[in-house]
């Protein structure tokens, strides 16, 4: 082998935001604040306040691999820390605030942050949870001097807006090792605890680049993107980083995320791309018909992380004229894996055939490998009709998981794939199809929700032998869990008395839509809860509103 002789220089996040403020400085973030109104700043302020917010970082004692935590929505402050801690060598650790507070708790202490960074909202959330957390030292409210509690349970608070202003913009980037750590999301496991996944500097730009190599369209002149996915799920789908790096005026939407105020914003800032779970664009689509139009703008919505219903493809192309390309990803791939792609000769197809297309899963992004092995071990030809579970490989897919041998090693097989749990085929014109899941979980609006969990909780009630909790079709959610229970012999607890006790125990979100009463549960071969034939027992099955 010959080696190349080329420049061995580090692919790193500060980059980005670098040749942002450079190229684009009056490409605008605009942010729906906490505190109210809108905040506006170019691609060049916001690189002055994040060399600020990374001196800040350094002064508060934060060190090259430090986990530095966030529970914050899609604003300008959340952005800032993004480049601010993965510049100075950090980790940003992105919590979802919707978990319950013992998960979270659970996951900034498996974490071990150091510090965490949140949202005026959450104020009582962390007084409450503040003292379960062992590692983390130090507490920044994301806001200025005017909005801090003027009492706190929590001492010695931090006030962001305060820090910035104590700090110098001047800031050089320091130059390590592309292969450290930037980034930590958990995600929810099928079982045990919610598990971890490091990116990398370099894993977080690769997987940048091909997506913009992929569908460069989806980015080009600068459009104007709106991201409702959260920047605490999956790296916002990756957005924090393309918008910057193509130009795009990036549109923060905040804590409210309903269709009026989500369409009122659109509308105000020109928003030309939508990116979320397909419950949102219900919501959006809803408010559509009630004004007789769409943002006037609006023209590509990138719908992923839960099947794209066909109805609500075909409404947005044939009446709003609205492109949807559909993602199929995971947390573990940073997400993304599959998107929409068209051959030129489909794209030449009226918007009608290319609709009935984008309800597949799409096609390979560039950098991600796919591969379905079937029932009995062998790999599946792209046949269309042979599925299996879908492996992956890539630059951009997660190798194990943090500090957590004993997951890490069952989801890699020995080629090296990562098992995705989800159940697939490939067309032979290489389109994916997800028809099922292995994973026990249900996803209510791009949520998970862990039926085990819910199990427990339910066992724990009294008079209830066997429960299963599986996801049925949710036309606004997309799925709902439905809790199926065998009661205790000369025992008869009622729905309500078994949502009462659940109540106590998880997220209100979380809660079982239903409860229906069986004698028995049906059972595999390896004597498991066949969570397949409940599924196909249950798909029809009606949940009251
Ligand atoms: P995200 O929601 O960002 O895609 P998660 O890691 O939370 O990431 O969820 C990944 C899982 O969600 C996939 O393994 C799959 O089960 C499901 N999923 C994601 N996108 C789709 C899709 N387009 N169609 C069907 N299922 C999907």
């Amino acid at each position: 082998m010959l080696r190349g002789m080329m420049m061995d220089r580090p692919l790193l996040v500060s980059s980005v935001i670098d040749f942002a403020a450079e190229t684009y400085p009056n490409v605008e973030i605009v942010s729906q604040t906490v505190e109210g109104g809108l905040h506006r700043y170019g691609y060049a302020a916001a690189r002055e306040r994040i060399g600020r917010l990374a001196n800040a970082l350094i002064g508060l004692g934060i060190k090259p691999g430090d986990r530095v935590a966030t529970l914050a929505w899609n604003g300008y402050r959340h952005f800032e820390l993004y480049y601010a801690v993965a510049g100075i060598g950090a980790v940003c650790h992105t919590i979802n605030p919707r978990l319950f507070p013992e998960q979270i708790a659970y996951i900034a202490n498996h974490a071990e942050d150091t510090a965490l960074f949140f949202d005026l909202t959450f104020l009582p959330l962390l007084e409450k949870i503040a003292p379960a957390l062992k590692t983390t030292r130090t507490y920044v409210l994301m806001t200025d001097s005017a909005h801090m509690p003027a009492e706190s349970a929590m001492q010695g608070l931090y006030c962001y807006e305060d820090l910035l202003a104590d700090n110098s913009p001047g800031l050089t980037w320091p130059e390590f090792d592309e292969h450290s750590a930037c980034a930590l999301c958990y995600t929810s496991g099928t079982t045990g605890e919610p598990k971890g996944v490091l990116y990398s500097n370099r894993s977080m730009l690769l997987h940048t680049f091909f997506l913009v190599a992929t569908r460069p369209d989806l980015f080009a002149h600068n459009r104007t993107i709106l991201p409702v996915v959260p920047l605490f799920h999956a790296n916002a789908w990756s957005l924090p980083y393309v918008a910057p790096l193509a130009g795009c005026p990036f549109i923060l939407p905040g804590a409210k995320l309903d269709g009026p105020t989500l369409y009122d914003l659109m509308e105000s800032e020109g928003v030309e791309a939508g990116w979320g779970v397909p419950t949102v664009w219900l919501g959006l689509l809803e408010e559509f018909k009630k004004r007789g139009r769409k943002p006037r703008k609006l023209a590509q919505i990138l719908s992923g992380g839960s099947a794209v219903p066909q109805a609500m493809i075909d409404v947005l192309t044939r009446d709003y004229g609205i492109e949807v390309t559909h993602g199929w990803g995971m947390t573990e791939m940073s997400p993304v894996g599959t998107l929409t792609l068209f051959r030129p000769e489909e794209r030449g197809r009226p918007a009608m055939g290319r609709a009935a297309l984008s309800v597949k899963q799409g096609r390979r992004m560039f950098g991600v490998d796919l591969k379905v092995i079937d029932d009995k071990g062998n790999r599946a030809p792209p046949d269309g009709t042979t599925s299996g579970e879908l492996f992956v490989r890539g630059a951009a897919v997660v190798s194990g998981y943090f500090n957590n041998p004993d997951a890490s090693t069952r989801q890699i097989d020995e080629e090296g794939w990562f098992g995705t749990g989800d159940v697939a085929k490939i067309t032979p014109d290489r389109w994916l199809v997800i028809v099922d899941r292995t994973k026990d979980l249900v996803k209510s609006g791009g949520e998970w929700i862990s039926s085990i969990d819910v199990e427990n909780a339910a066992l724990a009630c009294k008079g209830i032998a066997n429960c299963a909790v599986i996801g049925v079709p949710h036309p606004k959610w997309n799925e709902r869990p439905l809790l199926v229970v065998v009661r205790a012999p000369g025992a008869n607890p009622s729905k309500a008395d078994i949502l009462d006790v659940l109540g106590s125990k998880i997220a209100k979100w979380q809660l079982p839509d239903d409860v229906v009463f069986v004698d028995a549960l049906p059972m595999t071969a390896t004597g498991k809860i066949s969570k397949k034939d409940l599924r196909a027992k249950f798909a029809a099955h009606k949940l009251p509103d």
